[in-house]
């Protein structure tokens, strides 16, 4: 083993840079790949290309130590199902065939074999492929990608380090394969998965790696003393070995808590900390816990996904305490740049004033590197970026961009009445039900309907100039026309105008909002080869003018039955953003509340009796450590009374949640007072229901009967026999009837079925009722 150099100079270094290039070349060469108009060839020469553009950038920047294996085909966790030989039973015959194929099928399916399920990684909006383990699994290590790599990186004559995501982790991130008992738990495998580490460790020390990173931020969670001792159990393990590199354990996006003194104590060289945001906890653990004698500490500074301009003094201040904490400082982002997009400078759109502010993967990686040199050569060696930096800062503290006198004097006016509907459930039922008139079991939508590819290219149409305004309104207006009358047509009995005229339902409303940017080029992988481009909460938040009144106004127009108007809820509008970092989180929320209450209230003055507002991030945004979500489910459910609380007790609010595991947040969905919500029910056959029920949740909801996820068309016996089973949990006043979710996925053809099979299941069922 080689030794650490005596002259112990903190380096930079990065975990992982986005993908998927500068001009999302990755997503068009896998895409093309799998429309057959690219070769397998051409495709590995785009990646390997991407790889080098990225460490040449990292290395042109000044980063001494650049990250290999961070780079996906599809997605780094499926990438460590491979590498531990761990594929699903139903792919192996795929995957024997043609690893590539074999690949792209456990990620996306196939007309015959189930795809590995997806989920959020962390409280990221990034999406992971879930590993899916037995009793049976049996394990075998597969280095050839990793190796390769490193190798790829060593030949442009780079000081590289592989990145794995560590054993721990992978297990904890896994579900029990189908077959495999409900209650298996992933991690009794430690003992038959550490060996397969044990060997890509040696053969990337074989092939030249000082160092390894291994990746643990599951231990950010809250953890049982039994998975501790895992962790313990495993890097005691992996830490004896001889013929291994340098282990660096990483964890991120949050506070390390108990599991930091396991770690310290852990047979290995090093660990690398997030300091950023909540996880600057981490600072005091790890001096309670005696710090890091003898081992190499990197620090995480720079926020890693989100896409503020760093302040660098402050982080000097932190990486002088850290140096008295361990034998050597390196510094680094506090995670992977895989989340922010990748630079600013191409952002012509954004004011030179603004933009400033603002860093994304190119300029973080700047950021780093300057801190390494400010703390191996003094702030003196540093001087100019350290005043750029102090100036960049003071224009957005003094921005009135960042700081609108009006916008905050009426947020810290809010009072407990604002956040209050002005009667009780019961009395807002029966003046909801008189003013309404609707029947029995009312069947609605949940918003959008089928975003045709007519729609699509009126958009492109005005985007290249090719039709004006007024052309492209008009296309809305016609299309707003069709789905009315549908609905009409269908019998449904609370319409909506459609969305036609939203491109995303955050990024809509944030073009309407003052203090919300949006990017041209900041995109950023949400899953495989789907990327966004969230928007930039980046000052105080105002509504200059109604921002959905007329369409919904429109739609009105075009019929006597009620036009439900439809808004993005705060908390999501928070969630699929950029948010602030120099304010909580809840202020935000605050002021996006009320210029959403101004809109709801502008809705009910032109005439609308039923507003929903979608939370579907209300979920997902919960912090990763249970001590945390009380404060966040507080404000989150503040945050859309307010947006609500305005309206008379005769207009009746909705919500909208897609997911059906909500169990540990009944309490926040019943806090929100909503008058009715729908909620994704269909794949779980109505369980939700019977929570709701349960918990006994006192108002209306709509269960999904339709899966909008599948181009399924359920028939209406089916839909009758899903309806009676939410019967048996909740009475019929108080039963809804509607899809699962937006139907803009969806093509016409199948939506059209699907809808009359539910407005003829609701009006049998109303047929029956009415005997009985
Ligand atoms: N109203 C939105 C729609 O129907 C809701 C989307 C969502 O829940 N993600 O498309
Ligand atoms: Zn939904």
């Amino acid at each position: 083993m080689t030794t650490e150099p005596a002259t112990a100079a903190a380096r930079s270094t990065v975990y992982g840079y986005p993908r998927q290039g500068a001009n999302r070349e990755l997503k068009k060469a896998i895409e093309g790949y799998w429309k057959g108009r690219v070769t397998a060839d051409a495709l590995r020469a785009t990646a390997a290309g991407l790889r080098r553009t990225n460490w040449r950038r990292l290395a042109e920047a000044g980063v001494d130590e650049v990250p290999t294996g961070d780079f996906s085909y599809y997605d780094h966790v499926l990438d460590t199902t491979v590498m531990v030989g761990a594929i699903p039973a139903r792919h192996r015959e795929a995957v024997a065939a043609d690893p590539l194929d074999g690949y792209f099928a456990m990620a996306r399916g196939t007309q015959d074999v189930a795809p590995l399920e997806m989920t959020k990684w962390f409280d990221t909006n990034y999406h992971y492929l879930v590993p899916e383990l037995g009793p049976d699994t049996v394990f075998s290590a597969d280095s050839a990608r990793q190796v390769a790599e490193f190798e790829e990186a060593l030949a442009l004559g780079l000081t590289a380090r592989p990145v794995l995501v560590g054993p721990v982790t992978f297990l904890l991130l896994a579900k029990p394969a189908p077959g495999a008992p409900a209650d298996f738990d992933p991690l009794t495998l430690l003992d038959r998965m550490l060996p397969v580490y044990a060997e890509v460790l040696a053969d990337l020390r074989a092939a030249g790696a000082e160092w390894v990173q291994l990746d643990e931020p599951a231990l950010v969670q809250d953890r049982t003393p039994a998975q501790l001792n895992a962790v313990r159990r495993a890097y005691g393990d992996l830490g004896v070995l001889t013929d291994r590199p340098k282990l660096l354990i990483a964890s991120y996006f949050d506070r390390l808590g108990e599991a930091l003194p396991v770690l310290a104590k852990a047979p290995v060289e090093g660990l690398a900390l997030d300091f950023t945001g909540a996880a600057e906890a981490n600072l005091d653990a790890l001096a309670a816990a005696g710090g890091l004698p003898g081992k190499r500490l990197v620090a995480g500074v720079v926020d890693g996904r989100n896409i503020w301009v760093n302040d660098l003094e402050k982080s000097l201040a932190t990486l002088g305490t850290l140096l008295g904490l361990a034998d050597h400082v390196d510094v680094s982002a506090s995670c992977s740049l895989l989340h922010v997009p990748i630079d600013t400078a191409v952002e012509r759109d954004i004011e030179p004033q603004i933009l400033r502010w603002l860093a994304f993967a190119e300029q973080k990686t700047r950021e780093v590197v300057t801190l390494a040199k400010g703390l191996a050569q003094g702030t003196g060696a540093i001087g100019a970026e350290l005043s750029a930096n102090r100036s960049d800062l003071a224009s957005r503290t003094n921005s009135p961009i960042t700081l609108a006198p009006d916008v905050r004097a009426r947020a810290a006016a809010v009072s407990a009445a604002d956040v209050r509907r002005s009667a009780s459930y019961p009395e807002r039922s029966a003046a909801q039900r008189a003013h309404l008139g609707l029947p029995l079991l009312p069947t609605t939508t949940i918003g959008s309907f089928p975003q045709t590819d007519e729609l699509r290219s009126a958009r492109a149409d005005l985007r290249a100039g090719r039709i004006d305004t007024g052309g492209y309104e008009e296309r809305i207006r016609s299309e707003i026309q069709e789905v009315i009358a549908f609905q009409e047509k269908t019998g449904l009995d609370v319409l909506v105008h459609g969305e036609a005229e939203r491109n995303d339902m955050v990024q809509y409303f944030a073009e309407r909002l003052t203090g919300y940017l949006a990017t041209r080029h900041g995109w950023v992988q949400s899953y495989g080869t789907r990327c966004v481009r969230p928007p930039i909460l980046a000052g105080d938040i105002s509504r200059p003018e109604p921002m959905t009144v007329r369409w919904t106004s429109y739609a009105q127009s075009l019929t006597p039955r009620p036009v439900k108007g439809m808004l993005t809820g705060p908390v999501t509008m928070l969630a699929w953003s950029f948010v602030r970092d120099d304010q909580p989180l809840a202020d935000t929320a605050r002021q996006v509340a009320l210029a959403l209450r101004d809109e709801v209230d502008d809705l009910e003055a032109s005439g609308t009796s039923v507003i929903q507002v979608d939370e579907p991030a209300l979920r997902e945004t919960l912090p990763l450590r249970a001590a945390d979500r009380a404060a966040y489910l507080a404000w989150a459910t503040e945050a859309f009374r307010l947006t609500t609380g305005g309206v008379r007790p005769d207009t009746q609010i909705h919500t909208h949640m897609c997911y059906a595991e909500f169990g540990d947040i009944v309490q926040a969905i019943d806090d929100l007072d909503a008058d009715v919500i729908s909620l994704e029910a269909a794949r779980s056959h109505m369980q939700v229901a019977r929570e709701l029920a349960a918990h006994g949740y006192p108002r209306e909801a709509g269960p999904g009967v339709y899966d909008i996820h599948s181009p399924r068309v359920p028939s209406t016996e089916e839909t009758t026999d899903l309806l009676r089973v939410g019967l048996r949990a909740l009475p019929a006043e108080r039963l809804w009837v509607n899809p699962d979710c937006g139907l803009k996925t969806r093509g016409w053809p199948e939506t059209r079925a699907a809808l009359e099979h539910l407005v003829a299941a609701a009006r049998a069922l109303r047929a029956e009722l009415s005997t009985s």
